[in-house]
């Protein structure tokens, strides 16, 4: 196994000189140099070969000795100086200070083809930057952020790659649901994949320790590795803080479309800390992040959410936009001027409603919404949460519903989507009611469209994905490789390679979560312990 190492990130910019893992605030310094720990028995439970494939790695490889030692953390590739990095960042809205990567090592950055990525090891021991934590992760939480990877890549939104899941053979306590019930779990290592591992964080830690300088380099790095075309696009432009003004707006313009893809595919994060927020705009530290089920703005899988929901499906955009204004902030100094950072937020609200609105009309097969759609497709939002209505479903049966009707009362319409709902029971009154005012009122907007059914069907099966990864599923994964058999992982991750395509032979995933995962741990609601 031969990795193309091209190191960046830990050679220019600064490091912290201590070199041993012990915890500590450190200053002046991006990162401190660590060493992943060894694990006592290894074993390859998962590969992606396609993200093998794009770190230049062959599917011979992915079954090495060599492969399991690198990415379990056992040796460190030649050449490779591996480190953590220091970040700070707000949590549930508060300044938290200094974080960092806690249990994740930055292995190396390998180049292949055209491109660089950066190998992190999640789950390899214990940093500078653990706090009061172990630095270790479970299988659990390892599988899950795993497999969600690449589901999410393959569902077309933007994230962090996973190369490997690897259990380490080492015991790891946890208390899973915070109640004094603490029990060993088996541990695991992840290896993610991505351009880079720097969050608004990141920027956030120098700005509030009043180190400009660094602040600034960093800014610089960023541009130079992973924002190119600000340079260009400011050729011979002698204000540096334009280019900073611009980095701002590419951060937010991705962080805006990866949240709509969020809401597109019902994907709730759970913490969008400014920790967890990527300078790429990718979806990055898949922790107790759920599916929604029944279309419910109001919906958090984090139970240490609960009681604020601050994280709830609704409300990301809007912490989005939250986290962006922390971002600007930290970049403030290198700016000095509020006003084009404000611009570019406001951009950001007034971005997000438009493009909202026409994502949500591409799910119902209007690619040319109109002003006079809005209420359309309000009414819908409000409807679908009458009652228990899986979001999934419903949206891939839509794609079936014809343009005109023999029914007056669209009860045909109602019948296609029927396995949607949760509890038909409560299809009455009301409810059914609305139902069918809003099935009248597209009908009516689906037949002033050229396009014809089964053009707009294959239109909506494009956005609308037909499986996604319920919790309930990888739960089950979860449960069957604790016990030794790891079938699920693989058959989930195939499962999820085509998520847009009709797979008959997986009809048994399109369907609504079961009754006995309603409340199961792992199936709906998630702690943080990881
Ligand atoms: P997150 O769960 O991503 O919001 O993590 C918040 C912070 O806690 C980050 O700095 C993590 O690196 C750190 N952290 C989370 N779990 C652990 C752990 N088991 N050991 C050490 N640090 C951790
Ligand atoms: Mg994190």
């Amino acid at each position: 196994m031969k990795l193309e190492l091209n190191d960046h990130f830990n050679q220019e910019l600064p490091a912290d000189p201590l070199t041993t893992n012990g915890r500590r605030q450190v200053t002046g310094a991006a990162f401190s140099y660590v060493s992943p720990r060894v694990p006592s028995a290894p074993k390859l439970l998962h590969a992606s070969n396609e993200v093998a494939q794009l770190i230049g790695l062959s599917a011979a490889d992915v079954t090495s000795k060599d492969f399991l030692e690198t990415f379990s953390g056992a040796r460190v590739p030649d050449g490779a100086r591996p480190y953590a990095m220091c970040y700070g960042g707000h949590q549930f809205g508060n300044w938290a200070g200094q974080l960092g990567d806690g249990r994740a090592i930055n292995l190396c950055e390998v180049q292949h083809l055209d491109k660089r990525w950066t190998l992190q090891l999640k789950g390899a021991g214990e940093t500078p930057y653990s706090r009061t934590a172990d630095g270790l992760a479970v299988l659990r939480s390892s599988l899950r952020e795993h497999l969600c990877s690449e589901a999410m890549f393959h569902l077309g939104v933007p994230t962090t790659r996973s190369l490997s899941l690897i259990a380490t053979g080492d015991e790891v306590m946890r208390d899973m649901m915070y109640d004094g019930n603490a029990a060993y779990e088996p541990g695991a290592v992840v290896c993610r994949v991505a351009p880079s591992f720097i969050r608004f964080g990141n920027f956030q830690i120098f700005s509030a320790n009043g180190d400009v300088e660094n602040l600034r380099r960093l800014a610089d790095y960023t541009i130079k590795h992973h924002y190119p075309a600000v340079i260009a696009d400011h050729d011979g432009d002698s204000n540096s803080a334009s280019h900073y003004i611009d980095l701002f707006r590419r951060v937010s313009d991705r962080t805006l479309d990866m949240v709509i893809h969020w809401q597109r595919v019902g994907f709730v994060h759970g913490v969008m800390n400014t920790d967890n927020m990527s300078i790429h705009g990718d979806t990055i530290d898949f922790g107790p992040y759920g599916w929604l089920e029944g279309y419910d703005h109001d919906w958090t899988p984090n139970t240490t959410d609960r009681q604020h929901r601050r994280y709830r499906y609704g409300h990301q955009p809007q912490i989005a936009l939250w986290n962006l204004l922390q971002l600007a902030n930290a970049l403030y100094p290198l700016v000095e001027d509020v006003e084009p950072l404000q611009e570019i937020l406001h951009e950001f609200q007034s971005q997000f409603e438009i493009k909202y609105k026409v994502m949500v009309g591409e799910k119902i097969g209007l690619s040319d919404i109109v002003r006079t759609d809005y209420e359309l497709l309000a009414n819908l939002e409000e409807t679908l949460q009458l009652t228990e209505t899986d979001m999934t479903i419903f949206f891939r049966l839509l794609a079936r519903v014809p343009k005109s009707s023999s029914a007056e009362d669209q009860d045909d319409a109602l019948a296609i989507v029927a396995d949607a709902f949760y509890k038909p029971a409560e299809l009455t009154g009301d409810v059914v009611a609305s139902w069918r005012n809003w099935f009248r009122d597209y009908r009516i907007r689906l037949n002033q469209s050229e396009l014809s059914d089964v053009d707009r069907a294959v239109e909506m099966n494009r956005v609308n994905p037909k499986y996604v990864l319920r919790n309930y599923m990888a739960q089950l994964a979860i449960d069957a490789a604790t016990a030794g058999d790891v079938a699920l992982i693989d058959e989930l991750y195939r499962l999820m390679k085509q998520p847009y395509d009709e797979q008959p032979d997986s009809e048994k995933w399109f369907a609504k979560r079961p009754d006995w995962a309603r409340n199961k741990v792992g199936c709906s609601m998630l702690s943080c312990s990881s």
